[in-house]
């Protein structure tokens, strides 16, 4: 590579004449054209982007400017991972693994009282800061009875962040193992891998209602191997259920995997912020 000066002075041959030198802003200096030059047959082959000034303000120039265009790069580069990790997942799951009964429980239809307001306003906090959470995997553990609000409030941050781009999946807990379910039928050309892949890897996991059924060894054991994973990974996962730790390892273990139960709750509580939700204290105040 020669500037236009040197290809000129040397004499190698060119079909198209170079851009003429620009001047630096900083220090006036000449910079010329750059031209890749084909050895052996002394000709210029493609002009390319003017010579940088070497001065201290135009290196300074230059280095924000290359910063800034690594800093673009990074950027597209990440939303183009988002999108296919986004289009993997409508392709396996469909409607990015929500369903249409949830699609209406945004942050701007959730009724907000006295007893829910804290869950609510640390709800908004979590979508607004994911990013800040993703990088330490922290999600949120949604506890309290039936009726609180815990689901409207877990598929608000799953509708916000997907709205925003992220990719989410945010299913209930019978759902999302009825997927991999799925996948033993003969005519299903989706694999249980590929489906406990993309729980595993998706920017946050929403499982709602665990408990919700007794599991089996079978279901005991896919949910602690997405769990564990996601823990390990540093991914963030949200879950709700109606239970308190001993009733949820309870239906989880179904009488006999009591490890394997106890293991999810615990590694659940690691990886999460609990987030109470008291009914009463909504019925107290009417
Ligand atoms: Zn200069």
């Amino acid at each position: 590579m020669f500037t236009s000066k040197e290809i000129q002075e040397r004499g190698y041959k060119y079909s198209k004449d170079p851009e003429p030198p620009k001047r630096c802003k900083y220090c006036g200096k000449d910079l010329y054209q750059k031209g890749v030059v084909m050895p052996m047959m002394d000709r210029v082959v493609a002009w390319i982007s003017h010579e940088r000034c070497t001065c201290k303000k135009a290196t300074d120039y230059w280095e924000r400017y290359d910063n800034k265009q690594q800093e673009i790069a990074e950027r597209e580069r990440l939303e183009e991972e988002s999108r296919k990790k986004r289009e993997r997942i409508e392709k396996l799951l469909g409607n990015s693994g929500i369903k249409k009964r949830f699609k209406n429980r945004t942050f701007e239809n959730f009724e907000i009282d006295q007893g829910n307001k804290d869950a609510y306003k640390n709800s908004k906090l979590y979508a607004e800061n994911f990013q800040r959470f993703k990088e330490t995997g922290e999600g949120i553990y949604f506890s309290g009875g039936f009726g609180t609000g815990k689901t409207h409030l877990a598929v608000s941050i799953a509708l916000d962040l997907i709205n925003k781009g992220t990719p989410v999946i945010c299913m209930t807990a019978i759902d999302l193992l009825a997927q991999i379910r799925k996948t033993y039928d003969k005519d299903r050309n989706v694999s249980e891998y590929q489906i406990l892949q993309v729980y595993k890897e998706v920017d946050l996991l929403v499982i709602d209602d665990l408990g919700k059924e007794y599991c089996s060894d079978w279901a005991a054991t896919m949910l602690y191997d997405i769990i564990n994973d996601r823990y390990e990974s540093c991914l963030p996962t949200i879950v709700t259920t109606n239970y308190d730790d001993e009733n949820l390892v309870d239906r989880l273990a179904r009488k006999s995997n009591y490890e394997t139960a106890g293991a999810i709750v615990s590694r659940l509580h690691e990886m999460t912020m609990g987030i109470t939700m008291n009914g009463e204290d909504r019925r107290k105040r009417i």
